[in-house]
């Protein structure tokens, strides 16, 4: 059980493994107005960057988990770094049926709504974890801009132009399912490049020092054509934010 190596190859610099940067995520983590010792659960925590960040500034406490070894560690290792350690735990396990043994104060999913099959299902998983009047967030692509055609769809890695709906439709979904939208950070072309074209040196430099891995001619594919890819496609239809929501 873990994630495949080309994510965490691509990703290896990242700490954030979503298009907002730094300072989206500490604006997010500010216009929650969280009370210390305030229990927030991340499915599909990644790297731990939300939680460590936010038991830093806020002094919130958290349980993560994540099913990939590599990020779990890094997680860990962050927490230390930051002297959060005894805040924050990172558990390395399947997020996709996981409910808290304890309701807590925020739960959130900033990435990865698979989980769920979806966001819907993902939030009525994270429903199960959170206390009545708790904080829901959401971390889900849109479209900036409908593409016209299938053929962009997929080239954004979206399976059909239905996969994903304009902010606007997508916040009257959330709504549908008995949530208010209560807040929203939002990527800008800027961020989604601060997370995806950040990749390609990731890629560059991986491939330097392993000419001869099994992974090497993939790897040098993906260099070669996500540029333009990502150019043409992601940075023009692809919008992607994180949106709070409390149950009505
Ligand atoms: N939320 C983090 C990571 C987003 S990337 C952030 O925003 O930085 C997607 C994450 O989902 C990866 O860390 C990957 O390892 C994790 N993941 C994928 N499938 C999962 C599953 N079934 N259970 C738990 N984590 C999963």
């Amino acid at each position: 059980m873990d994630l495949p190596r080309i994510f965490t190859i691509r990703e290896s610099s990242h700490r954030i493994h979503n298009p907002l940067t730094p300072a989206k995520l500490a604006a997010l983590g500010e216009a929650l107005h969280l009370p210390p010792g305030t229990q927030v659960l991340d499915l599909a925590s990644g790297s731990g960057e939300m939680l460590c960040t936010w038991a830093r500034d806020h002094a919130i406490t958290g349980t993560g988990v994540d099913i990939s070894t590599v990020f779990t560690e890094q997680a860990r290792a962050r927490a230390r770094e930051l002297g959060v350690a005894d805040r924050v735990e990172f558990v390395h396990g399947d997020a996709s049926g996981h409910v808290a043994d304890q309701p807590v104060d925020v739960v959130a999913c900033l990435g990865a709504t698979w989980i769920g099959n979806g966001f819907a299902g993902t939030a009525e998983l994270l429903s199960r974890s959170l206390c009545p009047g708790g904080l829901m967030l959401i971390g889900e692509p849109y479209w900036r801009r409908t593409p016209p055609d299938e053929d962009t769809a997929k080239a954004c890695h979206a399976a059909a132009v239905d996969d994903f709906h304009e902010l606007p439709d997508l916040i009257g979904k959330f709504q549908d399912l008995g949530h208010d939208v209560v807040e929203m950070v939002l990527a800008d072309q800027d961020s989604w490049d601060r997370y995806a074209a950040a990749q390609w040196l990731n890629l560059r430099r991986w491939l330097d020092r392993n000419p001869d891995d099994e992974m090497a001619p993939e790897v040098r594919e993906e260099l070669t054509s996500e540029p333009a890819r990502y150019a043409r496609s992601t940075r023009e239809y692809l919008g992607w934010g994180v949106f709070a929501l409390m149950k009505r």
